[in-house]
Parts: structure tokens; sequence; C-alpha cells
């Protein structure tokens, strides 16, 4: 099937993917690819803004498991999520790639804070810019702050990187015979609880119609490709 070409895009990724090999933290290996992935696709002439989660060194939902409070263990979350956006920033710039990171929590010395018409300006003026810090608010996730972000850049579609290529019925790596989606409604997403992105963030990017592009991000060179509408990936959309 065909997808559409967008043109300005918010791409999320999850702080795992900024892993590589290792179970926790940053590769900064891994980094420099991502960064290489993004700016191919900053050269095809593409608008885009990332968001990055935090989960890789934070998560308040499984500190709150271990005892911490929710709310303290989620602003701990926000705060890896800046940790992240520094690395891909740092990355992006030794590829030439010019950026700004936009932080949800004023962190004046390492960031901007997030104001919206100046993000508007920064991707009019072919800069790419990282929003860190979620939304800024504990008991969301970065997922809800990908599509309140693309919503208010007016993006035309969000870009879930994944570790597949895909939405499937099963776990594709469990289930041998588990079948991908190339296309999908948010209802359906949302009745069937398929692992997309969390609901909050999937109803946000329904009520403002807002397409969600599931794509493997591990793969060199996907990116770009759907981007171009072509490559392997299930769209979300009415
Ligand atoms: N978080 C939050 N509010 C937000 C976004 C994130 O409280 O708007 C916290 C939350 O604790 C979350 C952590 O930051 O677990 C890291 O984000 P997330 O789990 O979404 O990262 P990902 O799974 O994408 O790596």
């Amino acid at each position: 099937m065909t997808r559409p070409r967008f043109n300005r895009i918010l791409l999320k990724l999850s702080g795992e993917a900024l892993m590589g090999p290792g179970q926790f933290g940053i590769d900064p290996e891994t980094v420099a690819g991502l960064a290489a992935e993004i700016a191919a696709a900053k050269a095809q002439g593409h608008e885009l803004c990332l968001v990055i989660g935090g989960g890789n060194i934070f998560r308040g939902m499984a500190a709150a498991a271990r005892g911490f409070d929710r709310a303290t263990g989620d602003y701990m979350g926000m705060l890896a999520t800046v940790m992240n956006a520094l690395a891909v920033q740092n990355a992006l710039e030794k590829q030439g790639v010019d950026t700004r990171v936009q932080s949800a929590i004023p962190m004046a010395s390492v960031s901007e804070p997030y104001i919206r018409r100046r993000a508007l300006r920064h991707i009019e003026k072919g800069r790419i810019v990282i929003f860190a810090a979620g939304t800024g608010n504990p008991y969301f996730t970065t997922d809800t702050a990908a599509a309140l972000r693309a919503a208010e850049m007016g993006c035309d579609a969000l870009f879930k990187g994944t570790s597949v290529d895909g939405v499937y019925d099963a776990d594709p790596k469990k289930v041998a015979d588990a079948r991908r989606y190339d296309a999908l409604s948010y209802s359906r997403v949302l009745a069937d609880n398929l692992k997309v992105m969390d609901a909050a963030a999937v109803a946000l990017c329904r009520d403002n119609e807002i397409p969600i592009v599931v794509f493997n991000i591990r793969q060199p060179g996907n990116l770009a490709q759907v981007l171009a509408g072509e490559g392997t990936a299930t769209i979300v959309q009415t």
C-alpha cells in the first residue's frame, strides 16, 4: 500500500532506542547512528522535531513499584529525558544539523524553556527542535508528550520509531505467525488495546487527526524511506 509523503513530522523515540547493546543508559555509537538517520531525513527536505523518552534511565511507574512517591519518580523520569535530549542534540550537531532543546521543565543553563511560538520559528528556520521533559507533568508519558507537541507544532504525522516494522496482532518476537497491519484505525487500536502508544496519546492523535506511523528505527535508511512513503510501516489513522 502507498502512504502519503509527510512534510513536517514529530519523531518519537523511546529512551531504549539509545541503549544499544546495553541494558541501561546511553550508548554513544547508537546515538550517533540515530543522528545519522535523522540527518538523512532532514537532508531530504523534511521538517522534524523530536520527543525522546527516558525509560533507558528512569521510569516513574517502576520507581513507584519500589516505594518511591509516584509524582517524584515521574519528575525524575522527566529529568532523564533531558539527558537523552542533550545526548541526541550533541550527536546531531556533530552531523552538522542545527538543533535546539526546549524543556517543559525550565532548565535555563542547558536548554530553552518550551515556548510554542518560538519552537515553530525554529522549525521554520530548518532547525530540529528536541522537546525534553515530556509534558512537564507527572502521571503522563512521553508518548502523550509526543502527541501533544505534534498537535502544537502542526505536524502532518507522528512517527513512532520502534524495534519492529509496524503494529502486529501479536508480539512478532514471540509469535511466529503474528500478522502485521499496513493500516489501522485509531478506534481499532484503542478497542483491541494494540501496543502502539498509550491510550491517551492515541486519543489525542485521533482528536487532532494526526496519523501515527509505526516503523523500525533500527533498520538503517528506514526513516528516510518511510518518510518518502516507501518501506514497511503501519499507519494509524481514521
Ligand atoms: N514522564 C512524566 N510526564 C511526562 C513524560 C514523562 O512524568 O509528560 C516520566 C514518567 O515517569 C516516565 C518517564 O518520565 O516513566 C520516562 O518517560 P517514558 O516512560 O515515556 O519513556 P520511554 O518509555 O519512551 O523511554
